[in-house]
Formats: structure tokens, sequence, C-alpha cells
């Protein structure tokens, strides 16, 4: 068995936003007390998409990585790399492709979901139709038990799983398969389960290829077995095989959707983002201007924060007697809209100042930046490497 280990990336947006930070980087910080983490940056992912505007990439990447290293991921505790400079994850995704049916790929939901949204980019591309693929490849060259996501991503982990399934089965053997393969071999029955054992000893301990091709017939004999226990019953004659790829499980974040200032979903090209660096008199301007609920129009209209988006940053930022104080002051006019916004102001710029403090090493010198990074793609490929060994060797490409 392998060590549990974690997988997560994003595309490069550059510099990110507080939706980024409480949906993802707060958990990444989390999880990097807990196991080995490996953290990447989506490089050839957002090819997918803007596979012709490309000239942004490098600084978006930059910009994401100070924001990750700002939010508190420690590059002594995790490894902190960019998808591009680990070619092995293209070699993987391209043999994976081999063995992965067409039908797999269509059917992941967000598919169909992308294309109707993204209507105005030709996505009708070999690449976008592949990405799930080279994601399925992001997780499982780096055998990573545990993925972060969210519920949109739960189908793409599925179809992980089921990639790796079939390509263990193909190429390798599936857990518990020493136990599943003795049970098989008493529905053989008797008489043909002690031939059986008597030719797979034969083979494996004394190199008899006789016994094998035996071995083989009495397999294609045996109408009652199912076909999973046939596979099996070939793979345990043939011994050798080990489980290669690990089956990924998806770790739900329950972590908070923090609405765009508008009330939309937060995202830097709606322009309704708080980034994770705003400048503090930023800060403040946007949230003042933040529409509330439209029932109060005069301060003496009572108000409902459910229905106000403000009340959705207090869900985050506010402990529970100033929640109190806002479901009380909004129902009954006790307070203004710009009163209640101050305790929201004051709770991001705390939560800011350290931030910006941590980014500014590595905006002074960008070289301990690159450094790192470099470090982590080291580390990175290694871990990628040590894999593609033994799918390699799997697929009978090791051969000289
Ligand atoms: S008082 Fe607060 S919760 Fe109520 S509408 Fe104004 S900003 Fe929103």
């Amino acid at each position: 068995m392998y060590p549990d280990r974690v997988l997560s990336g994003m595309r490069p947006t550059g510099a990110l936003h507080i939706g980024h930070y409480h949906g993802a980087l707060k958990n990444w910080v989390q999880l990097q007390n807990e196991f080995p983490c490996f953290f990447f940056v989506a490089d050839w992912h957002a090819l997918t998409t803007v596979y012709d505007e490309t000239e942004l990439i490098g600084r978006n990447v930059w910009e994401m990585l100070i924001d990750w290293l700002a939010a508190g991921i420690d590059p002594n505790q995790s490894t902190i790399f960019i998808q591009s400079r680990v070619p092995e994850h293209a070699e993987l995704t391209l043999l994976l492709g081999m063995s992965t049916p067409l039908g797999w790929l269509e059917r992941v939901p967000t598919y169909k979901d992308q294309i109707e949204k993204l209507s105005h980019k030709d996505l009708t591309t070999y690449g976008f139709l592949g990405y799930p693929l080279m994601q399925a490849a992001d997780i499982l060259i780096y055998r990573a038990s545990l993925v972060p996501v969210g519920e949109d991503q739960v189908p793409h982990i599925e179809m992980t799983r089921e990639i790796a399934r079939r390509f263990n089965h193909l190429f390798g053997r599936e857990p518990g398969f020493e136990q599943k393969a003795r049970e098989a071999v008493k529905k053989l029955g008797g008489k043909r389960a002690k031939l059986y054992d008597e030719l797979r000893m034969r083979h494996q301990q004394h190199g008899d290829d006789d016994a094998l091709e035996q071995g083989r017939a009495l397999l294609a004999d045996a109408q009652s077995l199912s076909m999973g226990d046939r596979e099996r019953l070939f793979g345990f004659l043939e011994g050798s095989r080990k489980l290669i790829l690990v089956e990924p499980h998806a770790r739900l974040s329950a972590a908070p959707r923090l609405p765009g200032l508008d009330g939309q979903k937060m995202s830097k090209s709606y322009g309704n983002a708080l980034a994770m660096r705003e400048e503090p008199a930023e800060v403040t301007r946007k949230i003042r201007t933040m529409p509330t609920d439209p029932a109060r129009v005069r301060r003496t209209d009572p108000g409902e924060p459910e229905l106000c988006p403000v009340w959705q940053l207090h869900l985050v930022y506010s402990d529970e007697a100033t929640r109190q104080w806002v479901q009380v002051g909004c129902r009954t006019a006790g307070i203004g809209c710009l009163e209640c916004k101050q305790p929201v102001i004051d709770a991001i710029l705390a939560e800011q100042g350290p931030i910006r403090e941590r980014a500014q090493v590595y905006l002074d010198d960008p070289t301990l930046l690159r450094n790192i990074v470099a470090d982590g793609c080291d580390r990175a490929r290694k871990a990628a490497q040590e894999t593609m060994r033994d799918v390699r060797e799997a697929m009978g490409l090791a051969y000289s």
C-alpha cells in the first residue's frame, strides 16, 4: 500500500481573491499539517480554454504562487510546483488516453456545461475534450489518495478512479487480489482447483512454461467462472504483477462559498471580487458600496439579512455575538447598513494584514520564490518519475 498523499491544483488566474482563500487555500494550509501535500499550478489546463491568449500565463503563475505562500502554504511541508515543469504529466496523459473510452470524457458533466457557458470560444478541440483525462493523470502520477474538491468536481474524481481501475485491471493487480484469487480457485471445484495450484506452483517456482500453458487451457475450459474471476486467475497463474495506480478519494471541503460584492458568484472577470491583497482603502470602499437588501431604501426601513450579500460575509467573518447584533439590528432597522458593514471591513483588514506582509517578502526578492518553486518541481518530478517507471514497465514499454 502507498501512504496517503494529497494533491490539488489551480489554474493560473493571477492574483487570487478572498473566495479562493476561504474556498481552497485555508483548507490546503490545514491539510499540509495532516498529510504530505502536492500543490500545483495547472498551466497546461489554462491552455485548454485559452490556447490563443498565452502572453499572460507567466505573470499569472507567479502572482498566484505569491498568494499561495502568503496564505500560509509552507514550502518545507508541501511540494509546490508547476505542471508544465514536470513533463511526465503529458506522458501519462498520452498513455492513459490509449485505454480511456471516449464516452467517459464526453459524459463528464462539466464538459457540456463549459461548452455552453463559454459558447463565445471554440472549444471543439482535442485538448478541451481531454482535459479531465489530463486531470486524472495529474492525480494518478503522484499516487494521490486524497483530492480536496467541491461538489462539482466529484464526477472528475469518480472518472479518475475508473481510469485507475481500468489501468490496474489491464496492466496490474487490484487491491485484495491475492485473497480474491484464492477464493476464485475454490470455485474451480476440488480436482481442478488442486490441478490449478500445482500448475501455478510449477510455473512460478520452476519457470515451467508447459505448466503455464496447461493452466491457461484449464481456465479457458472452466465455464462456471465469472469474467472477473477468470481474469484474476490468469493473473494469479502468471504472477509478478502489482497495483500500479492508486484510486483517489474526493475529500469534500466544507468551505463556505463567498458571494461576490454584487451577490453573484465571486470572479475577477465579473469585476465583483475582493483580492487577497487588496489595498486597505479599496477594501473599505468596496465593502461600503456593496449593495444590500433592496428593501432597505431608507435607514428606517427594516431589512432581511438572508436577502443581503453582506450577511454572507458576516457568516464567514463575524462571531456569534456580531451575527446576533446584525440579525436583530437589520430586522428592526436598529442599525444602518454602513454600521453593519464595519465589522466585516475590520475583519477583512485584520485577515489581510499578515497575508500582505508575507507576500511582501517574495515581492521584494523574486529569486526566493523562483528557488522554492524550482525545488518543488524537482521533488514533484522525482515522485512522478517513480510512477512512470512502473507504468512503462507494466505496459511493456521498458524494453531494451
Ligand atoms: S443591515 Fe446589514 S444585513 Fe441588513 S441589509 Fe443592511 S448590510 Fe444587509
